[in-house]
């Protein structure tokens, strides 16, 4: 022990992790957690005999998660395995499904048609996607950054070619590739990962076909993703963090411009030298702080990602799909106005994605019956506070995917549970119940992203998908390890194993 506490407000993937890391490095940890178990969004949902992921079904960069385990010189806690076929997409018109394997010759038998040249212009796509992202990882992702323009500075020794994506979106970059809208609207479908629709996210996150397509690609958790997180507090335990659920932080204690406690609903006040905070900075500041530049109507100006609409249901029978990971297209690759997804119900809905989680989790489901997770991208809270019709997008998806499959789903329901983004704000305080925190638009990327240090208090910092480097399980991971070493005050040498 160094003798230094460190208190940290939120168990999400990105708290527990920094949690690890301190512990390892000599701190004592003490984890704040508002509901009765950790992992935050990263987490489960137990109803009669089914056990759903809540919200991540997935993770890619598995590197990153090597990364965590050889800092903490510890083995990685859970096991998981690749996806193939990485995912699949079905569509509305006709009706049809393609995979997308990791096999090429299995690509070019289902888009050969549909593209002249699909191998060599696929070729060309996922040369530049990978140049775009081992040009930038390093220096636009991996670091931290103190100042404008220590930030324009790294931006600067990136590669000039890749000045021009920049001017452009996800959806057109693609187009520049491809003729088939089929394609188009496939390769594209990454974008939503980053709160937006890809019309409205920049062509450089395109990059993300390189992660699915060439790099290590998809992967699901053996027994269900929540194993990361059980995995981890299993470490934590052995290196006696405590955790204490069900504790709401709603205040602060300060003096001068340091913070010397937090305190929860409950009035009671836990001290630390450091605190890390796994909320979104900006809610922090706006629902914990009180600051009044943080008001709803200036935050409101924020471009926050898109709300989910989340449908947990198990079924008696197994279904007839070979992917686990599968999109159901809608009318058209609608341009979404701004990010309010106003055309969230069917047939107009961008997508509709369903898990069958089932496949990865034996104790997911009864044997015989399946797990599924639908996933809807729908307006937030500021776009849409109204949710009473609830129960009717839910019959329309049930509706729409019985058509799908040719099945009639609503005699085979065992449990259904619904949750809208009224219900993600209340359970993890997510701003307007946008599901993924700030999108990924330029001005909200980088250094433009919240800070992990904060502003005024010199022993408070942030950790988590609202600051840098943002949304995702793999970016979580780096997010840890940067707050980690503003925490300690010097870099850590991240040691990849591949
Ligand atoms: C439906 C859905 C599907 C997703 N799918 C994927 C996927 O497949 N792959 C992927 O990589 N990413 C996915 N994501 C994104 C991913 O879940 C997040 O980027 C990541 O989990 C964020 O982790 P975090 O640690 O930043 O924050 P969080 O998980 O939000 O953790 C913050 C924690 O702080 C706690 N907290 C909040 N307020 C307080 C308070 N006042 N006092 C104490 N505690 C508090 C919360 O309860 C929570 O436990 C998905 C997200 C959603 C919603």
């Amino acid at each position: 022990m160094n003798g230094k506490k460190v208190c940290i407000i939120g168990s999400g993937l990105a708290g527990l992790a920094s949690a690890l890391r301190l512990v390892k490095r000599g701190y004592e940890v003490e984890i704040i957690e508002k509901n009765p178990c950790a992992g935050g969004r990263l987490n489960q949902l137990c109803v009669d005999d089914f056990k759903f992921d809540l919200g991540p079904s997935f993770f890619t960069m598995t590197y990153e998660f090597d990364e965590l385990a050889n800092d903490c010189n510890i083995s990685l806690p859970f096991e998981y395995s690749t996806l193939d076929p990485i995912f699949s997409v079905n569509f509305l018109e006709d009706r049809k499904t393609f995979n997308l394997y990791n096999d090429r010759e299995k690509l070019n038998n289902q888009f050969g048609k549909l593209e002249s040249n699909f191998l060599s212009k696929l070729d060309r796509y996922l040369k530049y996607g990978s140049a775009l992202f081992n040009d930038t990882i390093d220096i636009a992702v991996r670091q931290n950054f103190n100042s404008l323009s220590h930030y324009i500075q790294a931006l600067s020794k990136i590669n000039k070619r890749h000045i021009p994506v920049l001017f452009t979106s996800y959806q057109n970059h693609v187009n520049r590739y491809f003729s088939s809208p089929e394609l188009r609207q496939i390769l594209s479908l990454s974008a939503y990962f980053l709160g937006n629709t890809p019309h409205k996210t920049n062509g450089v996150y395109s990059l993300l076909s390189h992660t699915e397509f060439v790099d290590d690609g998809y992967h699901y958790v053996h027994g269900g993703m929540y194993k990361i997180i059980e995995g981890i507090i299993e470490e934590l335990k052995k290196e006696n963090v405590s955790i204490t659920y069900n504790s709401e932080i709603v205040n602060v204690q300060r003096k001068d411009k340091i913070v010397t406690g937090v305190i929860d609903k409950k009035g009671h006040k836990y001290d630390a030298d450091t605190f890390i905070v796994n909320i979104d900075p900006l809610v922090f500041r706006n629902k914990i702080l009180h600051k009044k530049n943080y008001m709803d109507k200036i935050l409101d100006r924020k471009q926050w990602s898109m709300g989910m609409l989340t449908i947990y249901m198990g079924i008696d029978f197994k279904l007839n799909i070979e992917s686990i990971h599968n999109y159901f297209v809608g009318k058209e690759n609608i341009k979404h106005e701004m990010n309010n997804f106003r055309y969230y119900n069917l047939p107009e809905t961008p997508y509709y994605y369903v898990n069958i989680q089932s496949r990865y989790s034996d104790t997911a489901a009864p044997k015989g019956c399946e797990a599924l997770m639908f996933v809807i991208p729908v307006p937030n809270l500021i776009y849409k506070q109204d949710w009473s019709d609830r129960d009717e997008i839910v019959s329309n998806i049930i509706k729409d995917f019985s058509n799908r499959i040719g099945l009639n789903l609503k005699n085979h329901i065992k449990t259904l549970k619904v949750m809208t983004p009224v219900d993600w704000q209340k359970k993890f305080n997510l701003y307007k119940g946008a599901a993924l925190g700030l999108s990924h638009s330029m001005n909200q990327t980088g250094y433009l992203r919240p800070s992990n240090v904060d502003k005024e208090f010199k022993n408070l910092f942030y950790t988590g998908s609202s600051t840098q480097p943002g949304i995702g399980l793999p970016m979580a991971i780096i997010s840890s390890r940067l707050t980690t070493e503003r925490v300690i005050g010097s870099k850590i040498a991240p040691i990849y194993s591949k």
